[in-house]
């Protein structure tokens, strides 16, 4: 097995120093697909070879994208799967609950940084680093303007289980980070860093894709007064022969389909452990089992 498959655990333990709370994000703009499940059996299967708990987490804060009907089909592969969270599922913790607390964030973030409206869209930006021209004319607090928070120059740095240390300059990658878009919606840079903070979530896995994403969010949970950044776990995609994401060779491999077409969920599971390299062949293995792809020699 690669080290870029599978964290040394007794390295990672040591970065986390106690047993992790980790968190299960999915966002609801789609249904489940074995990225999902690859991305659930690292979560839980890291949770659990490191004597660690998982929170639930649905990433609904943008209300253009999020659908209900993904949202419970979610729920409901989760629970055929097998994989059950310790905290966060009765009730669902969704962003979309939780405002408040993002307005509360946003107010402390305004106490001690500078937090100032942009009127600038998406298209003026044009994918670039934002260059803060927003920043000296003060804007008043006013409908369709977007809120931006100034990141302020250095690196930040992270450990992570299999990229190892990450360093990232977080202000030169992006700019003034956007924190509420001109539609008043939370961004996801911040809805998942203020929960990560609030929730005290200690161990981040997620998809190599988010990697970049990292700096930023731990500048921002120190500016929100956050002491230690999270231990980070970027695990490999699924890609296809072509380097295609799996999802789509599998005729977007929806978890649903696969029940119909008579898989068992272990056999699914076992599938997507396959897939992404942790173990040799697809051979079944049940969500409680999962931590062993982490543990075996
Ligand atoms: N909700 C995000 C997603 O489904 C994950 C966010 C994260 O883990 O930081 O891609």
């Amino acid at each position: 097995m690669t080290p870029r498959v599978r964290p040394d655990l007794a390295r990672l333990a040591d970065m986390l120093g106690r047993p992790p709370l980790t968190r299960f994000a999915p966002s609801p703009t789609g249904y489940m697909h074995l990225g999902h499940v690859v991305n659930a059996l690292y979560v839980w299967g890291l949770a659990r070879a490191l004597g660690g708990r998982v929170r639930l987490r649905m990433e609904d804060h943008d209300r253009t994208r999020c659908r209900p009907v993904f949202d419970t089909a979610i729920l409901d592969d989760l629970a055929w799967l097998g994989f059950e969270a310790d905290e966060g599922h009765a009730p669902v913790d969704r962003q979309s609950d939780a405002g408040r607390a993002y307005a509360d964030a946003l107010a402390r973030l305004a106490a001690t940084s500078t937090v100032y409206r942009c009127r600038c869209s998406r298209r003026d930006i044009g994918g670039h680093r934002y260059d803060g021209r927003c920043r000296a004319l003060a804007l008043p607090d006013a409908a369709g303007l977007s809120t931006r928070v100034v990141l302020g120059p250095g690196e930040e740095r992270a450990l992570d289980g299999l990229l190892g240390p990450l360093v990232q300059t977080p202000d030169a990658q992006c700019g003034d980070l956007l924190v509420r878009d001109r539609h008043a919606q939370w961004t996801y840079q911040f809805a998942v860093t203020v929960d990560d903070l609030r929730q005290h979530i200690t161990l981040v896995v997620r998809g190599a894709d988010l990697a970049s994403s990292t700096g930023r969010q731990v500048r921002l949970a120190r500016l929100l007064g956050r002491g230690t950044a999270p231990v980070f776990v970027h695990h490999p995609l699924l890609a296809g022969p072509h380097g295609k994401k799996l999802s789509k060779r599998l005729g977007d491999a929806g978890i649903a389909e696969l029940r119909e077409a008579g898989y068992t969920p272990a056999r699914v599971i076992g599938l997507a452990a396959a897939e992404v390299g942790l173990q040799p062949e697809p051979q079944p293995l049940a969500a409680r089992d999962v931590a062993r792809l982490f543990t075996d020699p």
